[in-house]
């Protein structure tokens, strides 16, 4: 049998934590032959709903976890951890500034990126959930520097997945048949969910999204529209925010990662730039990409029309600003 693999999951009592700790323990992040360890981390204000959490596990009788841990320790929380879970982090309040929401971010994943650094498994690699969660990727990558810059990564998976969801309902096709929809940039409402490059498969091969949806005016406006507010539309729904797809496609983004993309198909990831698509270098930004032996690279080669490429600097732009306020905290 398999060694387990210890998995941290960060505002562990939280909404997306209570749906994301069953899923992994099912198997549903790591694979259905993989035991795990859950550390599961929050703050003191939290800890006995994070300990009631604690106790559901434990009632679950799950056969692939072999281990809880409970704590309000950060240290604690990341020693000998393989995989990280970010969803912690402070939200954005009636009345407060970005500013204020950034600097209680910044100096959250400053502290964090640091207990992981020393305590983490080698090789530990790391999901930054909570928002901005581009932006709180950069600033545990800046604090964790001997963390490979490769492994520090946010989640993009949810509006990836949403983009196929609504190609899906489009054209009344299983969802499991729409692939290679990109979504570039920040998770954020400034993303651009790029439909130029997906496919149908169907028996006789696969078609383009484009050409089957036949209504540019949908694809460029109502299509794009959507994706970046469902975050809101469910809000409004359910007067909570996302958590169940939001935890399911956490489970994806590392699942995919540690046991590659299925063949011919990619997903997106919110990555370091390397200036891939003449996106600036040093921003953690959302690109297609393909996963092979737990790691990620850049779907290279892809043409970007004049439509794209407005949409990819106006999100590139905004991750820039982001960067410089959150550098503004810090000092
Ligand atoms: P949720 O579990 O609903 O959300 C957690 C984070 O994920 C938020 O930052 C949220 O952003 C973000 N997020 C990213 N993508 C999505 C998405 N698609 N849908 C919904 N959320 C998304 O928040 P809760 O308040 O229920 O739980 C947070 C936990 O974190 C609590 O248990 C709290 O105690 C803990 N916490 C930890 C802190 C720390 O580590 N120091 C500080 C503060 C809280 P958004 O806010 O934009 O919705």
């Amino acid at each position: 049998a398999k060694d387990a693999l210890r998995v941290l999951v960060t505002g562990a009592a939280g909404q997306i934590g209570y749906a994301l700790v069953p899923m992994i323990a099912r198997g549903a992040m790591l694979g259905p032959d993989q035991p795990v360890i859950l550390h599961m981390l929050d703050i003191p204000p939290a800890a006995e709903s994070l300990n009631g959490v604690k106790m559901e596990l434990v009632d679950a009788a799950f056969p692939l976890l072999k281990g809880v841990l409970a704590t309000t320790d950060a240290v604690e929380a990341c020693t000998g951890v393989n995989v990280a879970v970010m969803v912690g982090g402070f939200p954005r309040k009636e009345g407060m500034e970005r500013k204020d929401v950034m600097s209680k971010n910044v100096s959250i994943y400053k502290a964090q990126a640091s207990a992981l650094e020393k305590h983490a498994a080698a090789n530990c690699k790391v999901l930054v959930v909570a928002n901005p969660a581009n932006t709180n990727a950069l600033i545990l990558k800046e604090f964790a520097p001997s963390i490979p810059e490769k492994n520090i990564t946010c989640l993009t998976r949810l509006d990836h997945n949403r983009a196929l969801g609504q190609i899906s309902e489009r054209l009344n096709v299983h969802v499991g048949s729409v692939k290679n929809v990109v979504i570039w940039g920040n998770h954020s409402s400034t993303q651009y969910p790029d439909v130029n490059h997906a496919t149908v498969v169907t028996q006789g091969g696969e078609k383009s999204v484009r050409e089957l949806v036949a209504n540019d005016q949908w694809l460029n406006g109502e299509f794009i529209t959507t994706v970046q507010q469902r975050g809101a539309a469910i809000i409004k729904a359910r007067k909570l925010s996302s958590a169940l797809s939001a935890a399911s496609s956490a489970c994806d983004h590392i699942r995919d990662w540690v046991l590659g993309t299925p063949k011919d198909t990619w997903v997106s990831m919110g990555v370091y730039s390397d200036g891939s698509y003449g996106v600036p270098p040093g921003l953690i930004y959302s690109f297609p990409v393909t996963c092979e032996k737990g790691e990620w690279s850049i779907v290279q080669g892809l043409k970007i029309d004049e439509f794209s490429r407005a949409k990819l600097d106006a999100t590139a732009n905004e991750l820039v600003e982001e960067k410089t306020l959150a550098y503004s905290c810090l000092s």
